[in-house]
């Protein structure tokens, strides 16, 4: 497929006819990247709201295309708002959101930052180049308007409930956070996603929960509606209380091991998960609590590196017999069934459960 990645198309304050009766047709009209701009009442303020970074991750783009449309005339935010529709080539492919990525693609949420995508990827991706003038593109698109605040909406790969992802926390993202959901993470994790740069203002992920749960729009939805509407005089309002989880972990499974899922012990070799795994993206996970099996190989199928880069695997999680088991209380996020994703980013995020709600 040849794309033009250095192409950018603007929709200013778009007529019904633009925007189509459904998110489908409205998607399927896009020629790639897309910005759209919504006059607010003081037009002198920017927000920025992103999606489609990963293009199987709809709640962004569905939730917008509602917000949108659900009067007869488009909604006067407070703030003027420039809305960024980044992978619609990849949301369209074949299907429409079954890509994070085009098939020869990388995955551009890691683009944010040349150098790491480019030691990551072995031998020369012919489109790796257009994916970093994409992600520049989307870096120049939110600079341009100097925001207040910046949200970018994403699905998790497994059914799980949202939460919302910053590097910094603030008053305001606090506010953001509540918006749509009550748990926050602090992550010092750097893999090139866009919320890593800095934009002085605050930037925020919010993971909806999974790309086929109604209830995941809806939290698009709404908090789409109370971040357009809230005002800006210094501080925004926060909706409810919203607990801070600090410094996730990203468990990984070694290149070249075999990962399966499956209900039982099969005696795979490599790592095998809990097929419903996803659950325990739900509450939390006690010190003992059953994640899968392992080959003779043990914990050394898997890497968990803290941010000094040391292995911390076993202070989490510990072989008995042969399964894997958690070592402490814990929370985990993102833990998905789907071996594709799962191989390429991580089986899982870790925290410690810690539960003082602030
Ligand atoms: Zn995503």
């Amino acid at each position: 497929m040849d794309i033009d990645f250095s192409e950018v198309n603007y929709l200013v304050n778009p007529c019904s006819r633009t925007l189509h009766a459904d998110y489908q047709q409205f998607l399927l009209s896009l020629i790639g990247m897309t910005v759209i701009d919504i006059d607010g009442e003081n037009s002198n303020e920017w927000r920025v709201i992103s999606t489609l970074l990963h293009g199987d991750e709809p709640s962004g783009l569905i939730a917008i295309h509602r917000w949108l449309t659900t009067e007869n005339s488009l909604p006067r935010p407070k703030t003027n708002i420039r809305i960024i529709i980044s992978s619609v080539e990849a949301a369209t492919h074949q299907h429409l959101f079954r890509h994070r990525y085009l098939p020869d693609g990388v995955d551009l949420n890691r683009c944010f930052n040349e150098e790491s995508i480019r030691s990551s990827q072995d031998g020369a991706n012919k489109m790796l180049d257009g994916y970093l003038q994409r992600a520049k593109l989307i870096e120049t698109a939110i600079r341009e308007v100097n925001p207040a605040a910046i949200i970018d909406l994403h699905n998790t790969s497994g059914n799980g409930p949202a939460f919302a992802v910053t590097t910094l926390i603030t008053p305001n993202v606090l506010s953001i956070t509540s918006y749509f959901c009550d748990t926050l993470i602090l992550s010092d994790i750097n893999i090139g996603a866009m919320m890593e740069l800095n934009f002085s203002c605050p930037v925020v992920t919010i993971e909806c929960g999974g790309g086929t749960d109604d209830q995941a729009h809806e939290v698009a939805y709404q908090g789409i509606s109370s971040f357009a509407q809230c005002d800006s005089h210094c501080a925004l309002p926060q909706d409810k209380a919203v607990q801070i989880l600090y410094k996730p972990l990203r468990l990984v499974i070694k290149a070249q091991r075999k990962l399966s899922f499956s209900k039982h012990d099969e005696g795979y070799s490599g790592v095998t998960l809990r097929e419903n795994i996803e659950q325990f993206n739900y509450g939390g996970c006690c010190d003992g609590l059953l994640l899968g099996w392992l080959d003779d190989n043990g914990l050394e199928n898997l890497e968990m590196l803290n941010d000094q880069g040391i292995n911390v695997i076993d202070k989490y999680f510990k072989m008995v017999d042969n399964k894997l088991v958690c070592a402490a209380h814990l929370k985990i996020f993102m833990a998905s069934n789907k071996t594709d994703i799962a191989r390429t980013d991580c089986l899982f995020y870790v925290v410690n459960n810690v539960s003082n709600h602030l």
